[in-house]
């Protein structure tokens, strides 16, 4: 019970107290990249841990026999001990429904989040194929719109879009640098990144962890994306570029270059470059490593700790049995 009551309060602390920590933080538009990991690690080992939860609630650990009879035999004792008094019964019951409501909850909706978004994608990848006009040298599809815009259309089939619009606006420096912004998305599996933090804030939309993390990671996949094309292309070229095709429109299922948060972008990319230390990012490196390891530490410890003991039947079955719920 203690393992469970301590894994389900560092799921609620980091559900609340996270997202109001880490929202706007300097240091992630410093370092945009292990901004969004650590976004990922937060919601991952908030997962993680509820589910160990309810897990930790439903299955007592036994101390562990090298002989396989009798390991069988103190798992088969310790759950019809637990399961034999009502509260155990009851404590459970709530742990299956809790881990199992989470899991399924999780999986519903990562199908109701990717399926349409993988059918809009493909709808319109055959649009472009149909009304675009291939450019081999640049490796994109020209769309004749006066509009300047540029965007990608990620997945397996992958297209990186740019209208007439945005080539007669750009010089060659800028396109390079809007071209990298739009592999950057491409190379980096932005859409799996954005398609994940959706489904979690789709499955817990009242949880602000979720939702908070939902709109950092979208708007730090961008800054991501602008630092790769200003290594290309200089940080001033990339804002100009920005600049010009900020207000082109792209379906709500690309990554586009431009976009509502462009203007905050630009600002950034003119100011002056203040990259995070390497102290700092491996700082920020080993706090997110330990956050994920938090809850299988949790569970883990103990049952480690089980390991070195033998079990060794001794006719009293409460003496056989360690529960670590
Ligand atoms: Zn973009």
């Amino acid at each position: 019970m203690i393992v469970a009551a301590a894994l389900f309060t560092y799921a609620v602390l980091l559900c609340t107290l996270a997202p109001r920590l880490l929202r706007g933080a300097d240091w992630t538009e410093r370092a945009p990249r292990l901004g969004i990991v650590v976004w990922q690690v937060l919601g991952a080992s908030a997962l993680t841990a509820a589910v160990l939860a309810g897990l930790a609630l439903t299955v007592p650990t036994v101390r562990v026999s090298a002989d396989l009879a009798e390991l069988l035999q103190a798992c088969v004792m310790a759950l019809t001990a637990q399961y034999a008094s009502p509260g155990g019964a009851a404590a459970g019951a709530a742990g299956a429904v809790l881990a199992l409501a989470v899991l399924g909850r999780v999986a519903w909706c990562a199908g109701a989040t990717l399926l349409p978004i993988r059918g809009e994608r493909r709808e319109h990848r055959a649009v472009l194929d149909m009304v675009g006009r291939a450019d081999p040298v640049r490796g994109v599809v020209v769309l004749d719109h006066d509009e300047p815009a540029a965007y990608c259309l990620p997945g397996r089939h992958r297209r990186t879009v740019i209208t007439t619009g945005a080539l007669h606006s750009l010089d060659e420096d800028q396109l390079a640098a809007v071209l990298a912004h739009e592999h950057a998305h491409q190379a980096e599996r932005h859409d799996a990144v954005l398609a994940w933090a959706q489904t979690l804030s789709r499955a817990f939309p009242r949880i602000p962890l979720f939702r908070t993390a939902e709109m950092e990671i979208a708007r730090l996949v961008e800054m991501r994306a602008d630092d790769v094309a200003a290594d290309r292309a200089g940080r001033l070229t990339t804002a100009a570029a920005l600049l010009a095709v900020a207000g082109g429109h792209a379906p709500a299922v690309a990554l586009a270059a431009g976009g509502s948060t462009a203007a905050r972008r630009v600002r950034r990319l003119i100011e002056p470059h203040r990259p995070l230390s390497r102290a700092r990012i491996a700082a920020g490196s080993l706090t997110a490593a330990v956050a994920l390891a938090v809850p299988l530490l949790v569970i883990g410890g103990p049952a480690a700790a089980a390991t070195q003991l033998n079990y060794c039947p001794d006719g009293t079955p409460a003496a056989q049995l360690t529960t670590m719920r």
